[in-house]
């Protein structure tokens, strides 16, 4: 891994306001993502964590610019992209893509799998010929495990897992740097996880790729990330090298997650606490700490005081008054 962070995320806002009617005036607005950032560097995964409603998506999307960030700056390689127009995104899009979570539905059913993969080569006129753009998709097959027989298969012939590699081989089409995995293995069968998890980290290790892995819980990220930042109601409320994570867990949040990790020696108890409640509603977060509602140590202060996130031991940050 490289020191100089390729992506770099300041103070990102993302607010969608509610209106009464279709043309109505304003009624409220979510505060998806609530000043949110992180920096990533060459060939490193950053996982983002947290359950679902808590703006992680939101963020992988208003990063990739599909959605316009209400504040904040966004920086690839130092250049700020947060307000660029589409005509100056169009190159930088090359360096970023996405996965998505469901394979099944991003991959359109009327198109042979040879020509989805090779989609985004015939947009960005990549290769002179149209053989080509055959043979680079046929590379494409072979990294992501696919024969080149496969290219003239339609996606409902394919399983679960093979889908996923599409949408792989697909955002690795244009040589991109960053790819923001969006939930990539959450539509997969636990089995096939493992071997979307191992072949993002190949294609990783073999080409420095950085990930941005976005997942709902944290088994997920443990085999593939880096560092870790944990979300609750749009902002991150821990932040911290894996290992440091899983093993000195400060936030009550984190801790919550880390106990829905499975733990394969049935003879180890879980200590922690569960998790409590659902995640309040965004429209109408609760209070000082939004975690306040449903953490086990809350006392009066984190019902009117909003907790900063701070170092609490050297490159780990958590937002905890009793930290
Ligand atoms: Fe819990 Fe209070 Fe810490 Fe929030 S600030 S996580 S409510 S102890």
């Amino acid at each position: 891994m490289s020191d100089a962070p390729i992506l770099q995320v300041k103070d990102l806002k993302k607010h969608f306001l509610l209106r009464k009617g279709l043309f109505g005036g304003v009624s409220g607005r979510v505060h998806a993502v609530d000043g949110v950032s992180f920096d990533i560097g060459a060939a490193e995964t950053l996982g983002l964590v947290g359950e679902s409603g808590c703006g992680k998506s939101t963020v992988g999307r208003t990063v990739l610019r599909l959605l316009n960030p209400t504040a904040g700056t966004i920086h690839v390689h130092g250049t700020d992209i947060s307000t660029m127009g589409a005509r100056a995104l169009r190159p930088l899009r090359r360096q970023m893509q996405i996965i998505f979570q469901d394979p099944f539905s991003s991959l359109d059913p009327r198109m042979k799998a040879g020509d989805i993969v090779g989609e985004l080569l015939s947009v960005h006129n990549v290769g002179d010929t149209r053989s080509d753009r055959r043979a680079r998709v046929a590379e494409l097959f072979s990294h992501v495990g696919l024969r080149e027989d496969q290219m003239n298969s339609y996606p409902h012939e394919f399983s679960g897992g093979q889908r996923q590699r599409l949408g792989i081989a697909r955002a690795l089409s244009l040589n991109p740097e960053i790819i923001i995995c969006d939930e990539p293995v959450s539509a997969l069968d636990v089995s096939i996880q493992a071997q979307v998890i191992n072949l993002l980290a190949d294609l990783q290790a073999e080409f420095g790729l950085s990930y941005l892995f976005i997942a709902h819980d944290l088994a997920v990220v443990e085999h593939i990330a880096h560092r870790v930042a944990v979300m609750y109601l749009g902002r991150i409320v821990e932040f911290a090298e894996k290992h440091e994570l899983f093993s000195n867990a400060q936030h009550p949040y984190t801790e919550s997650l880390l106990d829905a990790v499975p733990v394969p020696d049935p003879t180890i108890k879980h200590t922690r606490r569960r998790l409590q409640g659902d995640v309040p509603n965004p429209i109408d977060r609760p209070s000082g700490c939004h975690f306040h509602t449903r953490c086990p140590y809350a006392e009066e202060r984190c019902r009117v005081e909003e907790p900063i996130l701070k170092e609490v031991a050297p490159g780990h940050l958590a937002a905890c008054h009793l930290k």
